[in-house]
């Protein structure tokens, strides 16, 4: 562990896979009220629909930091500047009005028992310390235990959590997370390449530096063959 360059937070939610290992994976519960704690962390339905963006609102924020920096909101070029912006802001934001476990309701039985590995899922969110851009990419890996998911779907919960105020260590423990409990694994791999631009061109300015996290669940946590392997998959020559 010491000699990998790569991040790992401690942490695990309740209901994790490391919280699961000595539970009967193959009864399939009636029960679900242990698998579903109240995680209020994603959008409840209600939220979900009455959650409207107040773009008037926004608006009327952006015209005061105009303001505040000196300009002036009215001059041709920024008279529709703040509904553009409040614009910008519901669409990178509107993974808050969603719940990214809707992606993975639907499985395919299969006896396939290998890692399976998308890589390079590339994304971007917004940084919540400065709400500058973050982007790269996201590689998944999984070891299924009887079904599999479709493809797409990984992508679709990457989107869904980068669409929010995030940070780069958060976003990758919560798709691990999300894979470990909705689908069903015997281990879950994600790592997380990316440029943060509140780095790049603020503060330290230090163009081309990458943050890489990685979140290791199961099977790759604890199975240094199998995590080297994944790393292995995922890196290739690059290694
Ligand atoms: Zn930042």
């Amino acid at each position: 562990m010491a000699d990998t360059p790569f991040f790992e937070t401690k942490e695990t939610f309740p209901g994790s896979l490391a919280d699961q290992r000595d539970a009967p994976q193959d009864v399939p519960s009636k029960d679900s009220s242990e698998k579903e704690p109240s995680r209020s962390e994603w959008a409840s339905e209600k939220k979900q629909e009455t959650c409207e963006v107040d773009l008037p609102r926004i608006e009327r924020a952006v015209r005061e930091i105009l303001f505040a920096v000196g300009e002036d909101p009215d001059r041709e070029g920024l008279r529709e500047t703040p509904q553009r912006v409040a614009r910008m802001y519901a669409e990178l934001f509107r993974g808050l009005r969603e719940d990214p476990r809707v992606h993975l309701q639907k499985f395919f039985s299969e006896k396939y028992d290998e890692i399976v590995l998308v890589r390079n899922i590339s994304f971007h969110s917004l940084c919540e310390h400065h709400l500058l851009p973050f982007m790269g990419h996201t590689h998944i890996g999984y070891i299924p235990d009887g079904r599999v998911i479709g493809l797409s779907k990984l992508a679709r919960v990457v989107e869904s959590v980068a669409h929010r105020p995030q940070v780069q260590e958060r976003m990758t423990e919560q798709i691990a997370d999300l894979l470990v409990q909705e689908l069903r694994v015997k281990g879950v791999a994600v790592v997380v390449e990316a440029i943060h631009t509140c780095m790049t061109i603020r503060g330290v300015r230090k163009p081309g530096s990458v943050c890489v996290t990685s979140a290791m669940k199961g099977i790759f946590r604890t199975n240094p063959s199998s995590r080297s392997e994944v790393m292995t998959l995922i890196y290739g020559e690059r290694r």
